[in-house]
């Protein structure tokens, strides 16, 4: 088994045919690691833009790429084709979060009519799996920088943003972290279904009605005799959460009923809330269904 960690860097380019904002990727860094996280090869390729030959101000400054450098570099189906025997096959390729993804295929999507990448057959999210790894959570996103310093990785003379040593920096994290069994349960085949999850975009349900919503996710309890509170007015939707007011029949406190639900790719998730209308104590809870 081999492992292959990828990073691009992209411009923020205005495209005529999108009518709209395109990530065009400028260059594109890897190393191939083996087994053991020793690197065997590296990949380093500047792409010459197409879209917009205007690197941006904020890329300049944050990658020190020029817009000569890129000027000079190789078009997008050739760094691609280089990249793919690069890869070779059955590699389990990483990122550091799954931006970087996205963007790529945002890329073969542009220029191939087809936003599957070519030589992706397993996949892991390095830094979710890092994160993981370290205890650290994973609602909050580490900077690999950051986490790099973190572990007192070396990382002088890589204070700018160059795809190549992000990779080599990612791929010091990769030998910190790695674990054989959690990383074989980490890594995902890139199949219809992992492209759909994706690309899936969670939006707010807006109707009380809708079949999603269990009835039990609108009950809400007092927070002093534990009964079941009344529902005094209609449901409102606003600022993405749904509100109402209840009543305790026994010892007559008013409350704001508040559900929250996100439609994810695996299902609904509900967040409520319940505050207390006359007292300014709140009491939150939440779950996923
Ligand atoms: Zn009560």
């Amino acid at each position: 088994m081999t492992y292959v960690i990828l990073d691009l860097e992209w411009n923020g380019a205005r495209s005529e045919k999108l009518g709209g904002y395109f990530n065009e990727i400028i260059e594109i860094g890897a190393v191939r690691l083996s087994e053991d996280g020793r690197i065997e090869d590296r990949f380093d390729a500047y792409i010459r833009p197409v879209v917009s030959r205007k690197l941006t101000r904020l890329v300049t400054d944050l990658t020190g790429i020029t817009d000569d450098q890129v000027k000079k570099g190789v078009s997008f189906g050739q760094a691609m084709e280089s990249l793919c025997r690069f890869v070779g096959e059955d590699a389990v390729v990483m990122t550091w979060s799954n931006t970087d993804l996205t963007v790529l295929m945002e890329n073969c999507r542009y220029f191939y009519g087809d936003e599957r990448i070519p030589f992706l057959s397993a996949y892991l999210d390095l830094q979710h799996y890092a994160q993981l790894r370290l205890d650290l959570g994973t609602a909050q996103q580490v900077a690999l920088g950051k986490l790099a310093e973190q572990l007192n990785l070396n990382s002088e003379a890589m204070e700018l943003h160059h795809a190549i040593d992000d990779s080599v920096l990612a791929a010091a994290i990769f030998r910190r972290v790695y674990e054989p069994f959690s990383f074989k349960k980490a890594t995902l085949a890139v199949n219809d279904e992992f492209y759909r999850r994706l690309t899936f975009k969670p939006t707010f349900i807006r109707e009380i009605d809708d079949p999603l919503i269990r009835r039990a996710d609108l009950r809400f309890s007092c927070e002093h005799c534990k009964r079941n509170l009344k529902r005094v007015g209609e449901w409102q939707f606003q600022h993405r959460f749904f509100t109402a007011t209840f009543r305790c029949s026994a010892c007559k406190a008013e409350y704001v009923g508040r559900v929250q639900a996100k439609r994810k790719y695996d299902g609904v998730e509900i967040k409520k809330r319940l505050i207390r209308k006359t007292a300014e104590k709140e009491q939150e809870t939440g779950g996923a269904t």
